[in-house]
């Protein structure tokens, strides 16, 4: 039986460590690639172009757009972000299961154009250690940073439109959950309709 590659989407709040998370996560086992987002906000110290995002202006990231280059975009505080449709593609054709981290409108946006992809969302243990968090990243603004929890008392009401929950306390048990959670999904019927109807002509013909 081929193992066909999903999409998992993961989302969370910003601060949440969904990005450290994931980069664990791909480290750790190879079946799984992560994309790289192009975006219009500017680099962190210590982003590099190509590595963390593809850091593009507002033409280049239209242009995109226009030439069906991105799967899914959406806008977050004042800036585009998207997912170059190439590598996705690719990388599913190849049977391996592409990670996107990306917000709730593209999440919502994957569903609809792939309804086997997985949506995971990554909690916080709690409301004011992600605040915590967000302050001990140390590079952004107050104002930055109020924007972002504004962000994610709207975000937390789409919630119930992912898949499933996972709590971000302890690095490593947070890396095995997820991993768990993407070897069931792999196990459901409807992401194995090929296989089912071999089985079925193949019992016909018995
Ligand atoms: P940050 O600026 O903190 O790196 O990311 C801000 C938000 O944008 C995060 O919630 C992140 O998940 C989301 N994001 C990153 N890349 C993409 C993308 O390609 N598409 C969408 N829709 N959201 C993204």
């Amino acid at each position: 039986m081929d193992r066909k590659g999903i999409i998992i989407v993961v989302s969370g709040f910003s601060g949440v460590g969904k990005g450290t998370l994931m980069k664990e996560l791909v480290a750790r086992y190879d079946r799984y690639a992560l994309s790289i987002s192009a975006t219009t906000r500017d680099p962190r110290p210590g982003e590099v172009n190509g590595r963390e995002y593809f850091f593009l202006t507002n033409d280049e990231f239209e242009n995109l757009i226009r030439e069906n280059g991105l799967i899914e975009h959406a806008g977050y505080v004042n800036h585009y972000y998207g997912t170059p449709r190439k590598f996705v593609e690719e990388q599913l054709d190849k049977g391996r299961d592409v990670i996107l981290e990306i917000e709730i409108q593209g999440a919502l946006q994957i569903k609809e154009q792939y309804p086997d992809a997985v949506l995971l969302f990554v909690m916080p243990p709690s409301a004011s250690e992600l605040k915590t968090r967000l302050e001990g990243r140390g590079t952004e603004t107050e104002q930055v940073i109020a924007q972002r929890l504004n962000r994610a008392r709207e975000e937390s009401v789409g919630i119930e439109n992912y898949d499933y929950i996972v709590i971000n306390d302890d690095l490593d048990e947070c890396v095995t959950r997820v991993d768990e959670i993407i070897r069931s999904a792999h196990n459901t019927p409807s992401r194995n309709l090929d296989y089912i109807n071999e089985i079925r002509n193949e019992l016909n013909e018995l």
